[in-house]
């Protein structure tokens, strides 16, 4: 992991507006792909490693990271899976309730998910009668939609698409997008398809990793591969201007620690919000859109990495274990970026069957099934569910177990938070 003098340009256009003024503020070495676990068994290091830089663009303010795995390689057999936690299906209730009441949804309207996952969005969207449709590349995850009865394409999202969609169904009053908006490697196919599949007064509803977000909470382990583009509503704006589209409300949302949630529509046919307006203050005031701010970002991730590592250091010293808590895609950046292997975090333990039985890549930590035994302490991957463990491990607590949490500072729960 450099952080590099200023000045440093990345070779590659901008992927929001097309200029040659991206320059790099974090490069996080060469790191495998983040969900694509390995067998434990496996020669050390052979699994293929590609750049993981992180880019502030000085034209448009687009964050993005430059190096492209193709999505073939990334998408088309996925092991995340939305349903598996509580905190997921409520939030989309809420939102669903939300959007219907604001846009007036009504049964036989056409709701359209993109990168629908297991369905666990459009589940949600039963009360209102609507038709909902799912777009998803990874055959093995929309299957488990389609085995629940959630209409679901297993093809990418683009703008081809979206005209087979409009064939078939007619045009979409609801377009959303949550956790999948920064994966697009055909980022303007996508927007073009947004704007020619909604009906005239219709929505797009879109969640993304907020960036201001991720600055704030040093959130670094949200840089992955699969995750090309970094949003604040500035260059959010950017891009979806260059489609005739434009956000008329955007507000904060409290999920992968910190998201923004827009909605958008064709440009003048809804008034733009005070919300927007409030969250564009916002962004000039903390700096959002100037390169300082990300350097300051970089030099916070340095820190973090002294802190963490000397934490489990002490563990280790003092013999005690520590297993990762869950193993999340971001938790792969985080042990790769701060180089903590298998002597600092034993292993790490899943509910989710498909990952159990392999090894974060790069590090090689074993994933096993969550069962009886406990470590002396956790290391919490996905810290952005703290709430929900702590509530979970009252009884671990109790009992001295601890929770450790990297981000956004590292912290330490314990018997006084059980
Ligand atoms: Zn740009």
């Amino acid at each position: 992991m450099v952080v590099p003098a200023p000045g440093v340009k990345l070779d590659m256009a901008c992927r929001c507006c097309g200029g040659r003024n991206v320059e790099l503020v974090i490069d996080l070495g060469d790191q495998p792909h983040c969900n694509r676990l390995v067998r434990p068994d496996l020669a050390p290091g052979v699994e293929p490693h590609y750049p993981l830089r992180v880019g502030f663009c000085r034209d448009c303010t687009m964050v993005q990271i430059d190096h492209t795995i193709p999505k073939e390689s990334m998408f088309t057999d996925y092991p995340y899976v939305s349903g598996t936690t509580k905190t997921l299906p409520a939030h989309f209730l809420e939102t669903s309730k939300r959007i219907a009441a604001a846009y007036g949804v009504k049964a036989g309207d056409l709701v359209v998910d993109i990168g629908s996952n297991d369905g666990t969005w459009l589940k949600q969207w039963a009360f209102s009668g609507a038709r909902v449709l799912g777009v998803e590349a990874a055959g093995n995850v929309a299957k488990l939609a389609q085995d629940a009865g959630v209409p679901t394409w297993n093809r990418f999202f683009n703008a081809a698409c979206c005209a087979d969609i409009r064939k078939e169904h007619g045009p979409a009053k609801v377009i959303t997008a949550a956790g999948v908006f920064f994966h697009l490697e055909e980022l303007h196919s996508v927007v073009e398809g947004i704007a020619s599949l909604l009906d005239q007064d219709g929505v797009f509803v879109v969640q993304a990793i907020y960036l201001g977000g991720m600055v704030e909470n040093t959130a670094f382990d949200q840089v992955y591969h699969e995750h090309l583009c970094y949003y604040t509503l500035k260059s959010l704006s950017a891009l979806l201007a260059q489609h005739g589209l434009e956000v008329f409300e955007a507000t904060l949302v409290d999920i992968h620690g910190g998201s923004i949630e827009a909605h958008v529509t064709r440009k003048g046919v809804r008034p733009v919000g005070d919300s927007v307006r409030a969250m564009q203050a916002q962004e000039i005031a903390k700096g959002f859109g100037e390169i300082e701010t990300y350097r300051t970002f970089a030099a916070n991730v340095l820190d973090l990495r002294k802190r963490l590592v000397a934490l489990l250091e002490g563990y280790k010293a003092a013999g005690k274990s520590v297993w990762a808590y869950g193993a999340p895609a971001k938790g792969a950046t985080l042990l790769n970026s701060f180089g903590i292997g298998p002597d600092l975090v034993q292993k790490a333990v899943e509910k989710n069957a498909m990952k159990v039985g392999l090894a974060i890549p790069g590090v090689r930590i074993p994933i096993e099934a969550e069962e009886g035994a406990r470590p002396d302490a956790y290391l919490v991957l996905a810290w952005n569910f703290i709430n929900e463990f702590l509530a979970k491990e009252k009884a671990y607590l109790a009992g001295g177990g601890e929770l450790i949490v990297p981000i956004p500072k590292v912290k330490t729960y314990g018997k006084a938070d059980a």
